[in-house]
């Protein structure tokens, strides 16, 4: 159960996952939120309005994936570094999954990792297409990953091979 592990289930995903016609279409995020906390910083960030407003600051967030363009910058500021962009037109073969990271030393652009899913386990390998990292972002890098498209709703986070 999520509220015991905090690995969330397919039935908790399915809330928030936007749909398959609107991932064909291009990037787009995806809030994997699923604790009432009083926290909206993703709401206040957004600049298309697709972040719905809160009635209340413990509100989850509910994404109108029409509205969204995958921009990221609700990811760059959101302290559960609870959201992802998802592009899954990346290539035929792969999807490119941004994600928050705080850990260091940070990859480097074309290293290959080890794709870990939301348990922690590994459960494949993964490309470091880019590598966010500046002042404005405070700590938390942004790291683009180029994973299988059989993985898109998978991989979560990402363990380097080896540490230079
Ligand atoms: S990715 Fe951009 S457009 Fe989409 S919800 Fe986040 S801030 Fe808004
Ligand atoms: S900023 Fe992050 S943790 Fe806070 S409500 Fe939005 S998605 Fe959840």
């Amino acid at each position: 159960m999520l509220a015991q592990t905090g690995v969330p289930k397919l039935e908790d995903l399915a809330g928030v996952m936007p749909s398959e016609e609107r991932l064909a279409q291009g990037p787009v995020a995806m809030a994997e939120c699923f604790q009432n906390i009083p926290c909206d910083p993703c709401y206040h960030s957004c600049r298309r309005q697709a972040i719905q407003p809160f009635a209340d600051i413990n509100d989850r967030p509910q994404i109108n994936h029409d509205n969204c363009n995958g921009c990221g910058i609700c990811l760059s500021r959101c302290p559960g570094m609870a959201i992802f962009i998802i592009d899954q037109t990346y290539s035929e073969n792969e999807s490119l999954v941004k994600m928050p990271y705080e850990y260091l030393p940070l990859p480097l652009e074309k290293d290959s990792v080890v794709a870990v899913n939301r348990a922690g386990e590994a459960v494949g390998e993964a490309k470091v297409v880019k590598v966010q990292s500046n002042e404005k972002l405070e700590g938390t890098s942004i790291v683009w990953l180029a994973v299988p498209n059989e993985l898109t709703m998978e991989v979560r986070h990402f363990k380097l091979k080896e540490v230079r």
